[in-house]
């Protein structure tokens, strides 16, 4: 006999987590399926590990660009990699732990092994058949390697985090938001980085002022950037290093190339077919507004779904409401609203942005229905030192009242400033609204409500 759950969420990622867990918390009876270890990319080989590493350069950038200038007379005897490593894994070992524990306590059961669907109420793991009621899919996704010759002497953002001594060069191919993290880590942490972009920029679907600046901080501080340069070939070399050549001729020799050329979802193992889930030529699974997939009782939410937003917060808020949904009686219709959805890139100096760029209000609404207002100042954190560091920002506002559409900043701590501004922009601020806050001085973000 299958044993029987009222949900089964299969991946124990972002999504599967946090929507097994609220189930579970509305009185479901709830299995949750992993594969591999509890947290998915996020906890594993994503945000949190990246997260830590990016620490490590801003603690590395403080030290040899900054303490000069604030009075500190000091000189990096040696950078420790494992060292490093060893605090990244040892929080993540808590991360698991704290996982195991809220599991238990809201009574999820949670079984170690590969999902495959028999039919949409049945799965298999490990040889044992499992029934449900309904079923989530949130089994993630994996990186994209390109079809070229050589492309397996590269890694890609898994290889990265397993790599158990700093490489002495690098080559990052890609232009979004792992290849520029990536990249900005390993330069800080003093690598020779080469970022390798097959256009003009790096995250060029960002608002221009975002990617001219951080063209403008790259050409000063590094990595070095590679532009126009699509990848054609890596060859080994005899002394065991690896030269990636791109189609315009040129090539560059490194230690490690490390491919960050997007992600595809895993639908592709799972015998999806088998629970009539409809997917897209791409593999994403196909979901309405209520991530009800197209076979009775299956949803899907994360980083698989169509037109969705590959961020943790994303899958976690479209989990815990699909559950809203199905077992709490008190919000029948709950849904996730994908709009106006705060992100930030990692970089050097970090990226925040939330809802339309420019470009995109404009096309949107019309030149004469958007009004931009901008500010450009040098962080003061590295204005009292020599390495000057710009920091710029944005509000791209729409219509006679000015609502604020877009909110856009480059610089020093801007990652820390966004989130309130998104609660702003989500309650429909507009122009004059953010006028009428007080500034907090001297910050950065007070120039968002003094432009
Ligand atoms: P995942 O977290 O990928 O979880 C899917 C889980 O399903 C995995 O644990 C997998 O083992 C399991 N699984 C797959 N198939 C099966 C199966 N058949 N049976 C059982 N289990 C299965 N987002 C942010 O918001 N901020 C960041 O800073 C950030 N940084 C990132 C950095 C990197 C390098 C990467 C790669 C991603 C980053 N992301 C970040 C994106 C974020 O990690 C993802 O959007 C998020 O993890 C998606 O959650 P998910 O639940 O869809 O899938
Ligand atoms: P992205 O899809 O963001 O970017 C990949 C980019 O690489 C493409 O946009 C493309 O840019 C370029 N590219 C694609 N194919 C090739 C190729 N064959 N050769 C060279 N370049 C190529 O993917 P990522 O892997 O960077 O990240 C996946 C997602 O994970 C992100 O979109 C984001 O949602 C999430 N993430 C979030 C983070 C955060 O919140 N801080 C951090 C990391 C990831 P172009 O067309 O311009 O060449």
């Amino acid at each position: 006999m299958a044993k029987h759950f009222d949900y089964i969420a299969i991946g124990g990622g972002s999504g599967g987590i946090a929507s097994a867990n609220r189930a579970a918390m509305r009185g479901a009876n709830v299995a949750l399926v992993e594969a591999g270890p509890l947290g998915g990319t996020c906890v594993n080989v994503g945000c949190v590990p990246k997260k830590v590493m990016w620490h490590g350069a801003q603690v590395a950038e403080a030290i040899k660009l900054y303490a000069p200038d604030y009075g500190f007379d000091v000189k990096i005897k040696e950078f420790n990699w494992a060292k490093l490593l060893e605090s990244r894994e040892a929080y993540i070992g808590r991360i698991h732990n704290g996982y195991d524990n809220y599991l238990a306590k809201n009574g999820v059961t949670v079984i170690q092994g590969f999902a495959k669907f028999v039919d949409n109420k049945t799965i298999e793991v490990n040889g044992e058949h499992y029934t449900a009621d309904h079923i989530l899919v949130a089994v993630g996704g994996r990186p994209s390697i390109p079809n070229i010759p050589g492309a397996e002497y590269g890694i890609d953002s898994n290889g990265f985090f397993e790599l158990k001594e700093q490489p002495k060069r690098v080559a990052v191919v890609g232009a979004g938001y792992i290849a520029v993290e990536l990249a900005g880590v390993m330069h800080g942490l003093g690598t020779e980085t080469h970022l390798c972009v097959r256009r003009d920029t790096p995250l060029r679907t960002f608002d221009p002022l975002i990617v001219d600046t951080l063209m403008e901080v790259i050409e000063s501080e590094g990595p070095t950037l590679h532009t126009n340069a699509t990848p054609k070939e890596v060859t080994k070399e005899s002394d065991g290093s690896l030269t990636l050549h791109f189609e315009n001729g040129n090539s560059v020799n490194v230690d490690q190339v490390i491919w960050a050329i997007g992600r595809q979802p895993t639908t592709d193992k799972i015998n999806i077919a088998a629970a009539g889930v409809e997917l897209t030529e791409s593999g994403h699974v196909k979901v309405d507004e209520f991530q009800n997939t197209t076979a009775e009782g299956v949803y899907a939410v994360g980083d698989i779904i169509e037109n969705g937003i590959e961020l943790t917060p994303v899958a976690v808020k479209a989990g815990r409401l699909l559950s809203e949904r199905l077992f709490n009686p008190e919000m029948p219709n709950a849904k996730m609203d994908y709009n106006l959805v705060p992100t930030v890139v990692f970089s050097h100096p970090p990226i925040g942005t939330i809802g339309l760029t420019e470009t995109d209000a404009r096309e949107q609404f019309g030149d004469d229905d958007i009004k931009v207002y901008t500010s450009s100042f040098t962080a003061m954190y590295t204005a009292v030192t020599q390495h000057r560091q710009p920091c710029k920002m944005k509000l791209v506002c729409q219509g006679p009242n000015e609502k604020i559409v877009g909110l856009h900043g480059i610089g020093f701590a801007v990652d820390e400033m966004i989130q309130g501004f998104g609660v702003a922009m989500k309650m429909g601020a507009t122009k004059a609204d953010f006028d009428s806050v007080v500034a907090i001085h001297p910050t950065g973000s007070e120039e968002f409500v003094t432009m």
